[in-house]
């Protein structure tokens, strides 16, 4: 095992290869408080990648109710309770990560779901937390709460299922930091299943071998962002490039809200994997839930968050979530004006800060109609 450093946890850690940082590391910021559980990037990637004999049962994008809902069955709890309590200091995890907790003989801590446990993406489905006793009226924040969770592969800096695959056939591109199989190398023995804990994944029983996220790659060779960042309809998706934090830049977007404002939080971040999909919290869940799912940072990234209507800055760089097809590498505020740009600085979108509101009146003179949807 080699030393590398995690700064999701603060700490070195131990993983089965040393560090090597791709040129630049895809990732990407979802706003949970916006997805509506429509489900529409789920199938924008299944009609673009699984679709095939043997890719039935995948999802390589799911969106579940937490905390009841799960693909596959208890993904998340299964993997905790193995795992055993684990503690936080400060911003420091000093626990033991999966590839420092496995068993003998293992790479990675994991478990291998059954088949069946894949067989009801939409478990828990909008099932709530908590009680409402006869006779209750609405409080705010309200006794009963869920939330939608969107969930792709992480391209993990540290990927389980990399380093648990015997036969190597699992990499992570210098280039882009997507992490990709070899179909040609796979033999098909699951490790990789069994040592993602997010389990995205997947075995095809008729090829045999192993199959995963591939972030659209040839979408984004080309500057467009995936498809199921394209086709969200809650515009909850922001895809782009994340830095080390001592390399983080103000005008990179990614950056500004992982490193910068703190408002963005990866998923298990103690499991040591430093996944690169970053979550805004949502802000009416307990906030001890949250901290076991992202980390001692939620607190602060609910205060930032409820306060980014007052942020300028801030509120502005979140009206660019689905404002274009583009991945967009930098930004800039010019007064009320959000200017997504490229690499160079040439401006691929511009968005207002406030929406241009016009009133119609009832009677159409131009036209000669009444309108029925006008007050
Ligand atoms: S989320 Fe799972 S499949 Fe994706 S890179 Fe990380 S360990 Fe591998
Ligand atoms: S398309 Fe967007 S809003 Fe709809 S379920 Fe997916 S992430 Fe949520």
């Amino acid at each position: 095992m080699a030393r590398v450093y995690n700064w999701q946890i603060r700490r070195e850690m131990s993983y089965w290869y040393g560090e090597s940082r791709p040129a630049r590391q895809f990732a990407a910021v979802f706003d949970i408080n916006k997805c509506i559980a429509c489900q529409t990037c789920t199938l924008a990637c299944k009609t673009t990648w699984t679709s095939g004999k043997g890719q039935e049962y995948m999802l390589w994008n799911n969106v579940e109710s937490k905390p009841y809902g799960f693909y596959p069955l208890g993904w998340d709890v299964n993997l905790l309770d193995k795992l055993g309590p684990q503690r936080w200091s400060g911003g420091r995890f000093e626990g033991r990560t999966l590839f420092e907790a496995a068993e003998a003989g293992e790479r990675v801590l994991g478990w291998r779901p059954e088949e069946i446990d894949y067989a009801n993406p939409n478990v828990g489905e909008d099932d709530c937390a908590g009680a409402i006793e006869n006779g209750a009226h609405l409080q705010v924040p309200h006794m009963a709460w869920f939330y939608y969770l969107a969930r792709i592969c992480n391209h993990c800096t540290y990927p389980g299922c990399l380093a648990s695959c015997p036969r190597g056939s699992i990499y992570k591109r210098p280039e882009d930091g997507i992490v990709l199989v070899d179909q040609g190398r796979c033999r098909g023995y699951q490790e990789c299943v069994k040592a993602c804990p997010y389990k995205k994944v997947f075995f095809n029983p008729m090829t045999g071998t192993s199959e995963k996220c591939i972030a659209c790659f040839p979408k984004l060779e080309t500057g467009l962002q995936p498809q199921c960042f394209v086709n969200c309809i809650g515009k909850i998706r922001m895809a782009g490039w994340v830095s080390r934090p001592s390399e983080a830049r103000e005008d990179n977007p990614i950056d500004y809200l992982v490193h910068v404002r703190k408002l963005a939080l990866p998923l298990f971040p103690q499991w040591g994997l430093e996944p690169n999909v970053y979550y805004i919290p949502p802000i009416h869940a307990p906030r001890r839930y949250l901290e076991q799912m992202f980390g001692p940072g939620v607190e602060q990234a609910i205060d930032t968050y409820r306060k980014a209507h007052r942020d300028k800055d801030l509120a502005g760089l979140l009206e660019l979530f689905g404002s274009t097809e583009k991945v967009v590498p930098r930004w800039k505020r010019k007064g009320e004006l959000i200017f997504g740009q490229d690499e160079k600085g040439r401006e691929i979108v511009r968005v207002p800060m406030t929406e241009p509101v016009v009133i119609r009146s009832r009677f159409d003179v131009a036209h000669g109609v009444v309108r029925t949807n006008c007050p």
